[in-house]
Parts: C-alpha cells; sequence; structure tokens
C-alpha cells in the first residue's frame, strides 16, 4: 500500500460540519464559507446539500478545513513518485499469467481485460514518458482496497471517467478533449492521467465534487485539471485547459491533438499536398487562371484545362508543369471552369457558371503520383467504416 498523495490533516476537534457550513454574505451577493467564495446562494446551497449528504466524516472535514483556511485545493501536488528502479515495462509484464475466469489479467491490484490489454499497454507505455505517468502507474497497482478495473475502449465508449463506487477507469484510446473556452486539446494519453488522477484522489473524490468551482465544474474536475493534467500538458508543451466544458473530438494516436479527418477528408489533404505532373504546354494566362494544353492520346482528344497560375509552377522546358492541384469550391469562385481532384483521385473540370461537372475520370496527361494512387484505394473504404481509423 502507497501514498499517492500527502494526507490533508485532519481537521481540529471543534471543526464540525455545521461550522464548515457557516458563511457570510457579501454586498456583491457571494456567499463566503472561510476562504471560499461562492458566486451566488444557489451555488452555496448546492455546496451545502452535498455535504450534508456525506455527513460530516472525518477525511470530508479535514478537506473542508484546508480549503475553507488557506482558499487551495489539497492534493494538487505531484503524484509522490514510484520507488527507484520502478520501470513500465516491468510494472506491465504479466509474468505468464492467463486471463482469469472473467477475461482479466493481474497487475498489482489493478484488474485489465485480455482484449484490450495491448491498447492498455500502449497508452500506459505514452503516459509513462511522464514521470507522473510512472508513479500514477506505480500508486494504481499499489493502492488498497477494492481493485482498479481499467477499461481502455476503442471508439465504441467515447466517455472517458471514473467511476468511484464499482473503482472504474474508462478510457477510449480514439477520443480527446477540446476546452470550450480556450479550444486547447488534451490527447489520449493526457486525458487517460486525468482519469487516473480522480482514482488516486478517490479518498476526498465527493467532497471536493460537492464544491462549485466555476469553469471547472467542482473542485474535483479543478484538483485534476490543474493538478496531473496541466503538468502533463506542460511537459508536452501543450497550453492547458481552463474549464471542465468542451467537446470530444476523434484524433488518430495517443499523443495527438489534431483532429483526425474523415476519409475523404484525409484524401483531400494528400491530395493537397502531392504534387501533379501535368505534361502537354502551358498557355495563356489571365486572372489568375492559367490554361495549360493536354496533348491527343489514344482515347482523347487534345483540350484544355485551366490551372490556378499561382498553384502553377514550370518545370522541364515547358512542355511538363508542376501544379498543386486546385481544390474548387462551387461556392467560392467565379471562374468559369476550375479544375478539381476528388478525393479519390479523379480530376474533375468544374464549370461553375453551369454547375456541371465536364469530366469525371482520370484526366489524360495527368501522370497520378504515388501518393494519389494510394489516396485513391484507401478512398473506397466507406465512410462510416473509415471514420474511426
Ligand atoms: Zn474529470
Amino acid at each position: 500500500m502507497s501514498e499517492p498523495y500527502a494526507k490533508t490533516p485532519p481537521a481540529p476537534k471543534d471543526f464540525t460540519l455545521d461550522k464548515a457550513l457557516q458563511h457570510t454574505v457579501s454586498t456583491d451577493g457571494h456567499y463566503h464559507c472561510g476562504k471560499l467564495d461562492f458566486q451566488n446562494r444557489a451555488d452555496y446551497l448546492s455546496f451545502e446539500t452535498a455535504q450534508r449528504a456525506i455527513g460530516g466524516k472525518p477525511e470530508q472535514l479535514a478537506i473542508l478545513h484546508a480549503v475553507e483556511t488557506t482558499g487551495k485545493i489539497p492534493r494538487q501536488e505531484a503524484t509522490a513518485p514510484a520507488p527507484a528502479g520502478t520501470t513500465v515495462e516491468g510494472m506491465l509484464d504479466l509474468k505468464g499469467q492467463k486471463a482469469d475466469a472473467q477475461g482479466f489479467y493481474h497487475l498489482g491490484n489493478m484488474q485489465v481485460k485480455q482484449t484490450e490489454y495491448e491498447r492498455f499497454a500502449d497508452l500506459q507505455r505514452e503516459a509513462c514518458k511522464d514521470p507522473e505517468g510512472l508513479a500514477q502507474l506505480y500508486h494504481m497497482q499499489n493502492s488498497s482496497g477494492k481493485p482498479l478495473t481499467y477499461r481502455v475502449h476503442h471508439g465504441e465508449d467515447r466517455n472517458d471517467r471514473y467511476e468511484p463506487g464499482s473503482n472504474t477507469i474508462h478510457v477510449d484510446d480514439t477520443t480527446a478533449v477540446r476546452d470550450a473556452f480556450n479550444g486547447t486539446t488534451v490527447p489520449v494519453v493526457t486525458a487517460a492521467m486525468h482519469e487516473q488522477g480522480h482514482m488516486l484522489g478517490r479518498e476526498g473524490i465527493s467532497t471536493l465534487q460537492g464544491i462549485p468551482a466555476g469553469n471547472y465544474e467542482n473542485m474535483e474536475e479543478q484538483r485534476v485539471i490543474e493538478g496531473p493534467e496541466a503538468r502533463d500538458m506542460a511537459l508536452r508543451h501543450h497550453p492547458a485547459r481552463h474549464s471542465h466544458y468542451g467537446s470530444v473530438v476523434n484524433v488518430h494516436g495517443l499523443d495527438s491533438r489534431k483532429p483526425a479527418l474523415t476519409v475523404e477528408e484525409n484524401g483531400r489533404e494528400k491530395i493537397e499536398s502531392a504534387p501533379l505532373k501535368l505534361t502537354g504546354t502551358v498557355g495563356e494566362s489571365k486572372d489568375g487562371w492559367t490554361k495549360f494544353n493536354v496533348p491527343a492520346d489514344g482515347k482523347t482528344p487534345a483540350h484544355e484545362i485551366k490551372l490556378k497560375t499561382e498553384e502553377l509552377s514550370l518545370a522541364m522546358g515547358g512542355t511538363q508543369a508542376q501544379a498543386k492541384p486546385v481544390l474548387a469550391d462551387a461556392h467560392k469562385h467565379n471562374d468559369t471552369a476550375t479544375v478539381e481532384l476528388t478525393a479519390d483521385g479523379r480530376m474533375l473540370y468544374q464549370n461553375t457558371a453551369q454547375q456541371t461537372r465536364l469530366h469525371a475520370h482520370p484526366v489524360p496527361g495527368v501522370e497520378y503520383p504515388a501518393a494519389m494512387t494510394a489516396v485513391r484505394d484507401t478512398a473506397r473504404v466507406p465512410a462510416a467504416a473509415g471514420m474511426d481509423r
């Protein structure tokens, strides 16, 4: 058994729940319990209701006393480090064990589903790049009481959470969280460290959850967001969240903060960064557009395409050109004709005036780079199946 955080000192004997709930009201309508500051009567009443429901337990009074006398949230300091010589691989070593009848592997006082073990191990390896992640894993394994169940979902349960009753952490390795106020995104690995922070501070969780804290919702969220989460964000050079409000975004990668693109978006992005090699001759330039003459081949007569001049750089004596494809949008351009590349590698001539698409097949004279062939192949994956790749 090990203590992840320094114990909050016990409250003085005369510090009862009634004393903890004594308050004054200032002229601005704020309610104050010592240094605790509630913005309005409703916030104070929800605090009172929550604390009365817990019922004046000694550990609750210790936390309330600490918060009311210092104005600070206890246990925000770094998790106590793991003993020297502790390694992530040592902690993940199954030592040849077989899954139990319920399909769980046991790692100290933790249990992980056999079917999720690889995902769990990858997640912990990433978290343990931060010494606090290593400390958290050590303290989770060496915790006491009911075993911790650690679930790692893969797109099927996107609601990361810690459930104190069942002592279960749920993390989804395809989702990150974007702050509604400052827009920063918390990657999968840091979101996991957030939930791990709730678990390791579970002794005081209901007391702190019962104290409203503005954008952080409650002091337990503030403790974790400003604690292990913010420290890991800083280590990874990301701005910290300043609220507990936001949205879930799909990502590829445990430390990724970039929203994952759909298959089509992904294909478009690859196309945009893949230069096309066009065969033909460059013609007249006008109004920011350059004509490009494509010679006849066995199937198609000679024809002309228009490319945005700024996207076109000449190469090889004027008979070939490197063109960054123009991803035209019929609603953004008023040109009579634009060239559009689709996610499946087809080039479209789009006549925006007539709202018609003149060609929808691979264009003669265009040599598709290897990157685009790959795009064409991946784009055949149905969007629904490929959404969360
Ligand atoms: Zn939380």
